[in-house]
């Protein structure tokens, strides 16, 4: 990530910052140049209030360019919820931000377009993976208590909310760039090498939907590769 800046002081300001710490000058991520500006009223929208999403918005929808690729959020009736949920979008604008940096298409070619769906499983189990373009998020995952024990029950040591984020956009783009494309054969090179970076998509068996389950990747260390 690099270093952004406040228009008014010039001061170093962190990517997910509303408001300058040095002078106190309120900042909105301006999205369509990639940089910090002044705060202008017209275009502060809901989830600036809500999640402190500084992020500006294109056209005239409620959203940024982050939060309207959002299918389902959480339950935020519940406080510990819209706590958890405003980690998750910081750790989604980063994710967001890349893709617009690298220019990445947003739309498949049969048309799926990436979209997100953050489910609390207070009402049951909710596994976090991909499908056509729609990425879940378990919002536990945004509890770090909760995401430290399962780092270390399935031995994840880069297990991190924009981790999981970058594992689940990663099959769309395999889908999109890679597979059924002449790439694809120096992955299958690579994988013969070191087996053990076969991931849950390389052999196509979990078919998109990662449960971050590691026997996929004990079970894929023995599958033949195509
Ligand atoms: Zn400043
Ligand atoms: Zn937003």
């Amino acid at each position: 990530m690099r270093e952004f800046h406040c228009p008014s002081c010039r001061g170093q300001v962190p990517f997910e910052q509303c408001e300058c710490t040095s002078c106190g000058n309120k900042l909105l991520f301006d999205t369509a140049n990639l940089k910090m500006v002044r705060l202008q009223d017209e275009n502060s929208r809901d989830n600036r209030e809500i999640i402190g999403c500084n992020w500006s918005v294109e056209g005239m929808g409620p959203y940024c360019a982050s939060c309207c690729l959002n299918r389902t959020i959480p339950n935020l009736s519940v406080l510990r919820n819209v706590l958890l949920w405003k980690r998750v979008e910081e750790a989604k604008r980063r994710l967001v931000y890349d893709l617009r940096r690298l220019q990445l298409p947003l739309v498949s070619r049969n048309g799926d377009h990436i979209a997100f769906e953050i489910l609390s499983d207070e009402s049951g189990p909710v596994l976090t993976g991909h499908r056509s373009g729609l990425i879940t998020l378990n919002l536990a995952e945004a509890d770090d208590v909760e995401r430290e024990s399962r780092r270390i029950a399935f031995r994840e040591p880069y297990r991190t909310l924009l981790g999981h984020f970058r594992h689940e956009v990663g099959h769309f783009y395999w889908d999109l760039l890679v597979e059924g494309t002449k790439l694809r054969a120096s992955f299958n090179l690579i994988w013969r090498v070191r087996p053990k970076l076969v991931a849950c998509d390389a052999v196509g068996f979990c078919d998109g939907l990662c449960r971050f389950d590691r026997s996929h990747l004990a079970d894929s260390a023995r599958a033949p590769v195509r």
